[in-house]
């Protein structure tokens, strides 16, 4: 069976340290969507790590680590991803790479650095990882697939073809260098050699593994309000986020994700442009971002300051209804003990209408936060391992929240680490 570990907000939920600790009864992780734009931070035995491009599971060395074709697939990065988690005493993880996963081009990560520059003050916060550029060519089928490396002709021919289009662009529209296709292909043949032993047909690996019982856990990356068709467009990311897309970016049954596992922080945080409803300011959004997290609310990837908020229930009842959320997973509680009382986002005011209903971008911009305030609980509840155990306005708070976005909360995060887990009966 699947189970998808899936983010209802905006990325940065805390995916990475559900599914490193579900992957302890796992056999496979993919990864379906996304790539190497955001980041998982893990903390575990071996130390703290940011991986961008593996699965979370590639600390367990029970666990097959797959990367679907659905990802945007970095091979540099993946290779010094991979180099730096042995270097730090991991097991050589066992990846396995779809043959249709489609690569991230080296002009992929120049061309998004371009368009930012020419767009300055109007672009869209990218990472500059070449995502959109990546997906823009996968959809205009000019992107190549994993399998193409090992034809050399028709890989040399096609590159030839693919320059010209880019050339043009990178001589008229940006005035820069242009791309050589003979560089391009010898940096490709240094890709092949770097995949060539994880590279086979994913998709009839994990049909063989279902056949065999095995259980799958798909990883999301980003959460919903980056979804590019439900999410906050056109501040999204360019694959779906939805735990839906998992069955096409792995290349499995639909019907086969029994369990989809929302992940949601007890407070909000964004990183990028776009409209933030429960977003705060000043002093007390930098406490809460220097408390936050492990660490503070900073990028995994970029580094960058993550714009904080309180919780945001309209979005979240949204993200976990598009998610199709069986289970959901509050995380990060611990890092509001401080808080004497803390707001909740219960619905959106609208040019003076009040709505629980998560709107369109453009009204989504008008929207004002209506907060409710619940007593905070002034204790530190890190160790606690019991639901009843937590203070009781920690669980008003759960219990609040749960009933505002409609999902069971069966799992409850109080704490980076793997075992800092409260779970609870749906
Ligand atoms: P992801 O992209 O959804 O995996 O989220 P990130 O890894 O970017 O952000 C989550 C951050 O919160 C990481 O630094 C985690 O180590 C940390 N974290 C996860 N769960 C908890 C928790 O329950 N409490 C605390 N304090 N930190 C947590």
């Amino acid at each position: 069976m699947i189970k998808a570990v899936v983010g209802a907000n905006w990325g940065d939920e805390g995916k990475g340290k559900i599914t490193d600790m579900l992957a302890r009864k796992a056999d496979i992780i993919v990864r379906f969507q996304g790539g190497a734009n955001a980041g998982h931070t893990i903390v575990n035995n071996y130390g703290k790590f940011a991986l961008h491009t593996l699965p979370s599971g590639v600390f367990y060395n029970h666990t097959t680590s797959v990367i679907g074709n659905g990802v945007a697939l970095n091979i540099p990065v993946l290779k010094k991803e991979v180099d730096d988690i042995t270097s730090k005493g991991v097991p050589m993880p066992k990846i396995l790479i779809s043959d249709r996963a489609q690569m991230v081009m080296p002009y992929h990560i120049l061309f998004d650095q371009y368009e930012e520059e020419r767009l300055a003050g109007r672009s869209f916060g990218s990472t500059k990882s070449g995502i959109a550029p990546f997906y823009s060519d996968k959809y205009a089928k000019i992107g190549f697939q994993v399998n193409e490396l090992f034809q050399k002709e028709t890989l040399k021919e096609k590159l030839k073809n693919v320059c010209e289009v880019k050339n043009v662009l990178l001589e008229h529209l940006y005035h820069k260098p242009l791309l050589d296709p003979q560089a391009l292909f010898e940096e490709l043949m240094e890709w092949k050699e770097m995949v060539a032993p994880f590279v086979c047909d994913v998709s009839a690996y994990l049909w063989k593994a279902l056949k065999e019982g095995k259980e799958i856990l798909l990883e999301g990356q980003l959460g919903s309000m980056k979804d590019p068709d439900h999410g906050i467009y056109p501040m999204v990311t360019s694959s779906s986020t939805l735990a839906g897309y998992g069955a096409v970016g792995a290349g499995v049954p639909p019907y086969e994700i029994r369990q989809i596992i929302t992940v949601t922080k007890a407070y909000s945080s964004a990183v990028g442009a776009g409209a933030f409803v429960s977003e705060i300011f000043g002093d007390e959004a930098e406490e809460l971002r220097r408390r936050g997290g492990d660490g503070g609310e900073y990028g995994a990837t970029t580094g960058r300051p993550r714009r904080v908020g309180w919780y945001d229930c309209v979005a979240s009842h949204y993200g976990c209804r598009l998610q199709g959320t069986t289970d959901v997973a509050f995380t990060v509680l611990d890092v509001l003990g401080y808080l004497d009382e803390i707001p909740v986002c219960v619905a959106y005011d609208i040019d003076g209408k009040i709505t629980t209903d998560f709107p369109t971008t453009g009204l989504l911009e008008k929207a004002k936060p209506v907060y409710e305030k619940l007593p905070g609980w002034k204790c530190e509840i890190r160790g606690i391992k019991k639901y009843e155990d937590l203070p009781e306005n920690c669980r008003k708070y759960i219990e609040f929240i749960e009933e505002r976005i409609g999902f069971p909360i069966t799992m409850i995060s109080n704490g980076p680490g793997r075992d800092d887990i409260i779970y609870r009966e749906k």
